[in-house]
């Protein structure tokens, strides 16, 4: 017997989104004088807000505030005054996070689940994590007295607006810094919402500054001369201009880019673990994850079962509306990106792998694409090479270790990896020979604000999260 369920909406009514927002600069919302633009609700491409877009002059006047706040104000403050405010951060932030789970989820389409029992959560521990470092960066091993760098200016992506925020402006802050971050053009609101909570905190004007707008705002900002510091995150591509652009000034960089993870399940691991952990990691946030377990690696003798395990599990996936309790997989971003995701689909049917979605009803508005799996793909696939950033798995095989390691190592890519196995001898062995910053062992996508994460190769350079990530903001 079939128990259908019942629809679980969470409520709207907990947030008060305004027709229309401004620059976040100097402790107010000014006026932008670039072209405005929206932000839509991906579900249903309803428009949510009209959102400023900052110009050429409006990002002088972000970096010139943050400037003054960093010389006058922010920079001079002790290690414990500073502390005191991203605590005050972080307390705010947990007082409404029910309320900015269900703002991040609309203006995202991804999951309430989600952004309730993942982003939000983890958003809160990064500001908590890196006020208790504010006041011991002394104790941190980069010297005795080590200095911060001055204005940051970051660049964030739209599959975790606040998270991304948050692993920017925590880190930032704690070490003296002060910042104008921009979030993505589609996904602003979460990023104003911590205007208002930076005001709340009375943090001092200045040392936050939201400016919105699309590329060619983020490119004025890194590329300002007032900047001391670029941290971005987002496509490989953009993260090679800023590169390129930041050669031959003195600004501190950090790039945070693609993946194309290997998610290696050997023939000794609990399958049914596995299944879980393969799920994770590919339908995770619609598998907008830039460390989404995007190939699996599946061990010949087990692979039969294991697809027979994890096609049965998709069936159960629930795709819709973001704000159900219910739900396992939302909206995709946007239009840009859905065509993206079924551009790349439509090129690995045509490559010659089988493809295998779930039978799944799809909402008629809105930006929509049913969990998929490629089988039979081989490494010269582009599926098998390119970031999808989709809802979208390519299987391969293996028969031996080495050959594993072989495959999973075979990309221009090396943010992340999944081992999965019984022998601890061969978590060991696998994570010494994997080329990712991060390699999980029987389990996936686990954050945690004191463990350090970020790139080798083309996945980028720098790490956010834990001591280490106190560099990128210091001068050291
Ligand atoms: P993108 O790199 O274009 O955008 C990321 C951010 O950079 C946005 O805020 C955007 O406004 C800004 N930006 C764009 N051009 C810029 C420029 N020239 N200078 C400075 N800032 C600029 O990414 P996208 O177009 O939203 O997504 C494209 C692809 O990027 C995705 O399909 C995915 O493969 C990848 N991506 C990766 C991540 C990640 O977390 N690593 C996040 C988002 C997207
Ligand atoms: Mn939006």
């Amino acid at each position: 017997m079939d128990f259908e369920y019942a629809p679980a909406p969470e409520s709207r009514a907990v947030v008060d989104i305004r027709p229309s927002y401004g620059l976040f600069v100097d402790g107010e919302f000014r006026d932008g004088h670039g072209e405005p633009f929206k932000s839509i609700d991906p579900s249903n491409e309803e428009p949510l807000a009209e959102i400023a877009a900052a110009d050429a002059a409006d990002v002088d006047r972000a970096v010139a505030a943050a400037r003054r706040a960093h010389d006058k104000v922010w920079g001079p403050m002790s290690g414990r005054e500073r502390a005191k405010y991203l605590y005050r951060i972080a307390r705010i932030i947990q007082e409404r996070s029910r309320e900015l789970a269900v703002l991040e989820s609309i203006d995202n389409g991804k999951p309430i689940r989600e952004s309730r029992d993942v982003d939000l959560p983890l958003v809160a521990a990064h500001f908590f994590y890196y006020a208790g470092w504010a006041d011991k960066l002394t104790h941190a091993g980069f010297g005795p007295d080590p200095r911060p760098l001055g204005v940051a200016g970051q660049v964030i992506p739209w599959n975790f607006p606040l998270l991304m925020l948050a692993w920017k402006i925590a880190p930032a802050l704690a070490c003296g810094n002060t910042v104008v971050l921009k979030p993505a053009e589609t996904t602003p609101l979460t990023a104003l919402a911590f205007a208002e909570i930076c005001r709340q905190a009375d943090l001092p004007p200045g040392v936050v500054n939201i400016i919105t707008g699309a590329g060619e705002t983020g490119r004025l900002l890194v590329e300002h001369a007032g900047i001391d510091k670029v941290a971005f995150t987002g496509s490989t591509e953009v993260g090679k201009q800023i590169a390129r652009a930041a050669a031959g000034t003195d600004k501190k960089l950090t790039l945070e880019l693609g993946g194309k993870a290997a998610n290696v399940i050997f023939d000794d691991a609990p399958l049914d673990q596995a299944v879980e952990g393969i799920v994770n990691g590919i339908f995770f946030n619609q598998g907008h994850v830039c460390c989404a377990g995007s190939r699996l690696l599946v061990q010949e003798s087990v692979a039969e079962e294991l697809l027979d395990q994890l096609k049965r599990r998709m069936a159960t996936l629930r795709v819709g509306d973001p704000l159900d309790k219910n739900t396992d997989i939302g909206a995709i971003n946007s239009g840009a990106q859905l065509e993206k995701i079924r551009m790349l689909s439509e090129i690995g049917e045509q490559e010659g792998a089988g493809r295998w979605s779930p039978p799944c009803e799809l909402p008629q508005r809105g930006f929509w694409f049913a969990p998929t799996i490629f089988t039979d793909v081989a490494q010269s696939h582009r599926i098998a090479r390119e970031e999808i950033f989709g809802p979208v798995l390519s299987v391969l095989t293996f028969r031996t270790p080495a050959e594993a390691v072989e495959k999973a190592n075979n990309t221009p890519y090396g943010l992340s990896a999944g081992v999965w196995t019984e022998k601890g001898s061969r978590i060991l062995w696998m994570a010494e020979r994997l080329r990712a910053g991060v390699v999980w062992a029987n389990t996936f996508n686990k954050f945690d604000p004191a463990s350090p994460f970020g790139g080798y190769k083309e996945s980028g350079y720098g790490r956010e999260g834990g001591r280490h990530g106190l560099e990128a903001y210091l001068d050291v």
